[in-house]
C-alpha cells in the first residue's frame, strides 16, 4: 500500500473538531464511543438519537471561548439542514442519514464555519468550493437510485466532505484530486475521522482509476464540456455516473451504462460547479 492509496481505520465516531485539534491536549476530548455502533447508528436515523456521538464533544468543552460556534455546528443545526433537504426533494433515507452524520463544519476553514450548514457552496481555497449540501445529497441519491453501491469513484475530492458522505452509502470510495494542497487538505480533514473505506488519490481524475475499475457509481464534482470517455469506460454495466456538464450554463447529467458499448444520458437540472481541468498542479 502506498501513501496515495491509504486506508483510514474505522469510523466517523472519533471525529474531533478543528478547533479542538489546534487546542491544548485534553484527554477527555477523544471520547471513546463504541465506534461501529456509532457508525451503524449514523446509517440508521432510527438508532441515531441515543448514541452519544462525536458532535456532542463540541458542547462538552470546558471554558468555552466567547467565539464558540457550538450553536452553529450542533446536531440540531445539522438536523435542520436535513429537514431542508427533505423539503428540497431528497428522499433517500440512507443519503439523508449520511448527511446528518457527517460534520460538515469540520471541513470548512474556521472563519467560514458559521456558513457550514447554509445551503451554499463555500470556498475551500485554490479557487475551489465545497458544493452546497443539496447538490451533494442530490448527486448521491441519483447515483445510488436506492440500490447497493459497492465501489464508487469521486472526481474532485476538494476538502473531502463529499467523500465522507459517500463513505456512509458505499462500500468502497475512491476519490481523486488534481490540486495537491487540496488533496493534502482532504487527507488531514479525514484522518481524525478514521474512515476505513476511503482511498484518496492525487492525480487527474479525467483519466479515472483504471486499476480499480469498474465502478458502479461515479460522481464528478467539477464540470467539463463533456464527460471523459475514460470515465464512461470505467463505469460498470448497470452503473450510474452523475456529472455537471457545460461551461457557463451547466446541467446535471445522469449517464447509465446499459451495455458494453451503450450509455444513456438523462438531463436532470441546472447546476453550477467549478470547471473540470486536465492535469495536476
Ligand atoms: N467534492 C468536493 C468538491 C470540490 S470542488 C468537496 O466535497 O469538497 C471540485 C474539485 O474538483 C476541486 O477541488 C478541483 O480541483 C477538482 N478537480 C477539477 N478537475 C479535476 C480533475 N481533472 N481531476 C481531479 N480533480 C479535479
Amino acid at each position: 500500500m502506498t501513501n496515495k492509496d491509504r486506508r483510514f481505520p474505522l469510523s466517523l465516531s472519533s471525529v474531533v473538531d478543528k478547533q479542538a485539534r489546534n487546542a491544548p491536549a485534553d484527554p477527555t476530548r477523544r471520547v471513546a464511543t463504541p465506534q461501529t455502533a456509532t457508525r451503524n447508528a449514523a446509517l440508521n436515523p432510527a438508532q441515531s438519537r441515543p448514541v452519544p456521538a462525536a458532535p456532542m464533544q463540541v458542547e462538552r468543552r470546558a471554558n468555552p471561548s466567547p467565539q464558540r460556534v457550538a450553536p452553529l455546528v450542533s446536531d440540531s443545526v445539522r438536523k435542520a439542514m436535513v429537514a431542508r433537504l427533505v423539503k428540497q426533494g431528497i428522499s433517500d433515507t440512507r443519503v439523508l442519514a449520511a448527511m446528518e452524520a457527517v460534520q460538515r463544519h469540520l471541513f470548512i476553514e474556521p472563519g467560514l464555519v458559521a456558513q457550514a450548514y447554509v445551503d451554499a457552496s463555500i470556498p475551500i481555497g485554490y479557487h475551489q468550493t465545497i458544493s452546497q449540501p443539496y447538490i451533494v445529497a442530490r448527486m448521491i441519491e441519483v447515483m445510488r437510485n436506492g440500490g447497493t453501491l459497492t465501489r464508487v469513484l469521486e472526481i474532485g475530492t476538494g476538502c473531502g466532505y463529499q467523500a465522507a458522505v459517500l463513505s456512509l452509502v458505499a462500500k468502497e470510495v475512491y476519490s481523486i484530486e488534481r490540486i495537491r494542497p487540496l488533496h493534502e487538505l482532504a487527507r488531514s480533514n479525514l484522518r481524525p475521522m478514521r474512515i476505513a473505506n476511503i482511498r484518496l488519490h492525487y492525480g487527474d481524475g479525467m483519466l479515472g482509476l483504471s486499476q480499480v475499475a469498474p465502478f458502479d457509481g461515479i460522481i464528478l464534482a467539477a464540470a467539463g464540456l463533456e464527460v471523459p470517455q475514460a470515465l464512461l469506460d470505467q463505469l460498470a454495466v448497470g452503473g450510474r455516473l452523475v456529472a455537471p456538464v457545460g461551461a457557463r450554463h451547466q446541467v446535471l447529467q445522469l449517464i447509465e451504462r446499459v451495455g458494453k458499448f451503450e450509455w444513456t444520458h438523462t438531463t436532470l437540472e441546472d447546476c453550477h460547479f467549478v470547471p473540470l481541468r486536465a492535469g495536476t498542479v
